[in-house]
């Protein structure tokens, strides 16, 4: 069945989903409730419309700039910088954190062509440069990967030129 085929090959480009999952995946939507059904295809379809990246930050919000960057009571003088707008939520859950962030969509990988150009790097020192309060500590949060360290190990270079401390989240 066409319909039924299609919709599994699509369960099965998301992340961990293998055949079988997306099989048992569309059985359950034939024989669930419609409203669900319909519910679940409405939030999909909704999902890139509602939730967009800040045009500060680069983390995802509902509302741009988000809370984060507008907040009254965050700190404005630190920067955390991290890998993906994911990391930031993962952050705020653990409400330690009351500084600002800077989300730099990937990290740098030579070998797949992510060079720091195609990072968030400009914006970052651009933000820095422009803040109104000035920017008294850079808190680098990448994984400690290789990719991570490395990307870690640029930004400083960079934010040093600039005369920013720089710190490593360990
Ligand atoms: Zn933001």
């Amino acid at each position: 069945m066409r319909a039924l085929e299609e919709l599994a090959s699509l369960f099965t480009r998301l992340p961990g989903i293998g055949r079988k999952s997306a099989l048992r995946m569309t059985y359950h939507l034939l024989k669930a409730d419609q409203k669900f059904a319909d519910a679940l295809a409405e939030r999909i379809r909704k999902l890139r419309e509602e939730v967009r990246f800040c045009s500060v930050c680069g983390s995802y919000t509902e509302e741009d700039p988000c809370p984060v960057c507008q907040g009254v009571d965050r700190d404005r003088r630190i920067i955390c910088v991290v890998e993906q707008p994911q990391d930031v939520l993962t952050l705020e859950a653990s409400r330690e954190y009351r500084g600002l962030y800077h989300v730099l969509g990937g990290l740098l990988s030579p070998l797949d062509g992510i060079g720091p150009d195609k990072l968030r790097i400009s914006s970052l020192l651009q933000r820095i440069r422009d803040a109104a309060v000035p920017i008294q500590e850079v808190v680098l949060a990448t994984n400690p990967t290789v990719e991570g360290d490395t990307t870690a190990l640029y930004i400083k270079k960079v934010l040093e030129r600039e005369g920013v401390r720089v710190t490593r989240l360990a």
